[in-house]
């Protein structure tokens, strides 16, 4: 540790001692040797605060604590190869002249999605922004309340839009919204530029509920000489049904619909680094494209790099390298013989767990309410769940687990291929800990 950092968490350790002293007349002062154990433990917290590898075994894929989705080894060994030197990023090697930065992605994705052109950013909030700015910005754009939501990480429709220079115009109620609500708002805005649907991503309405579909939104948008935007937030690029999921449209479904633009993330269903896609007529994403927002929002180069090698997989047929993918893929028959496998390898440790049937959820605002069924271990202590718990955050890789009926659930779907040794060894070492 530099002499800097060092000398202000000395001076942050006797103010605070000052400060004690002076609100707390029955204290004494830390002596020399003690003042330096504090500094030490100040370094060695502000050292752990880096980001550190996770064995998600929470049973939520794609968490948004953790960083949502993991990489594919194909898609890693691209950053590998090309982050520790330089890299064809805005050159075309085959003429030798300057390429279009992102070029490669945006074909795979017009390849994998029927859209006329697309444009990749840093994330799906930047791709909603930059799209309303760009088609929308001193315009009116029609939203019904019951998609005025809030995804989290503080994106809210209503400040998202109210930022991109459009004004926004509620239609209809929060749970429901007809067509005849569009077209009267249709009637008595002027100026209006877009209707923007929004995905309902991270909960469900049920009960007495209505909205119009997309294609009549479609056919009514056009009719009225309208854009149609989706933020779809989710970016499935194949049908999630053929792997037990139901309920999220794919992007392609979306642009059949007949809209114009369709926003999502990379790094949800999709399944690769952090991003965000614009998708849609040629006309919307070229204006996207020279909006000044373009510049601040574009993707950096690592995730370029990832997204790259995520999509080429997606190319080749090869979606189920995505470890998103893998892992709700994987036939629960093997997922339960997983759990089985670490449940007697821990007992052959002499730790005893049990086997418990649960189910998986997808985090970052996709598929709410939607699970897949799973296996997993369950760990009881007497010090409880909450004390293993913290144990096994602390563990090299930490460990993130489920507390759920007073157990520490570890779930045999969300941990990756390949990590089970680590963290049978972690839970080993953890229970050792709390018996001592
Ligand atoms: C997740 C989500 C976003 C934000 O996506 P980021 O990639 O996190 O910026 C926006 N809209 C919807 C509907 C979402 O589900």
């Amino acid at each position: 540790m530099g002499l800097a950092t060092v000398t202000r968490f000395v001076r942050e350790t006797i103010a605070d001692a000052r400060r004690s002293l002076l609100t707390n007349a029955e204290l004494s002062a830390p002596t020399e040797t003690e003042v330096a154990e504090l500094v030490k433990a100040r370094v060695a917290e502000m050292l752990a605060g880096r980001s550190r590898r996770v064995i998600n075994a929470t049973g939520v894929v794609v968490h948004t604590n953790l960083g949502r989705a993991p990489l594919s080894p194909r898609a890693a060994a691209a950053v590998m190869d090309t982050m520790t030197g330089y890299a064809s990023l805005e050159l075309d090697l085959t003429r030798g002249k300057r390429g279009r930065r992102g070029g490669f992605a945006e074909d795979a994705l017009v390849s994998l999605s029927g859209g006329e052109a697309a444009l990749v950013v840093n994330n799906c909030a930047a791709a909603v922004l930059l799209l309303l700015a760009s088609v929308a910005s001193g315009r009116a754009v029609l939203v019904s309340r019951g998609e005025l939501i809030e995804i989290g990480g503080g994106f809210r429709v209503p400040e998202i839009l109210e930022r991109s220079g459009a004004r926004l115009v509620e239609v209809g109620t929060t749970n429901k919204t007809r067509l005849a609500d569009y077209e009267a708002a249709l009637d008595s805005t002027p100026e209006v530029a877009a209707i923007l649907r929004v995905h309902q991503g991270n909960f469900r309405m049920t009960g007495f509920v209505e909205r119009p579909t997309l294609h009549e939104l479609a056919v009514l948008s056009r009719k009225r000489g309208v854009r149609l935007l989706k933020d779809l937030g989710g970016g499935a690029l194949i049908d999630l049904k053929t792997h037990g999921l139901d309920g999220e449209p794919t992007v392609a479904e979306v642009l059949a619909a007949g809209v114009d633009a369709v926003c999502f993330s990379t790094d949800k269903v999709l399944g690769g680094p952090q991003g965000g896609a614009i998708i849609g007529t040629r006309e919307v994403v070229e204006r996207a494209r020279r909006d000044p927002f373009a510049r601040a929002f574009r993707l950096g180069r690592l995730p370029l790099v990832a997204l790259e090698a995520t999509l080429e997989a997606y190319l080749s047929n090869a979606s189920l390298e995505v470890p998103v993918l893998a892992a709700i893929a994987r036939p629960l028959g093997e997922v339960e013989a997983r759990a089985r496998t670490w449940s007697d390898e821990l007992a052959a440790r002499g730790v005893d767990t049990a086997v418990r049937a649960t189910r998986v959820e997808f985090g970052g605002g996709a598929l709410a309410d939607r699970t897949v069924p799973s296996f997993g271990i369950a760990l009881h202590h007497e010090r409880g769940p909450d004390a293993l718990a913290a144990h096994l955050r602390t563990a090299s890789p930490a460990v993130m687990g489920r507390i759920e009926d007073g157990a520490l659930i570890l779930d045999a779907r969300t941990v990756l291929p390949g990590e089970d040794a680590a963290l049978l060894a972690a839970v080993v070492s953890c229970l050792q800990t709390a018996d001592a």
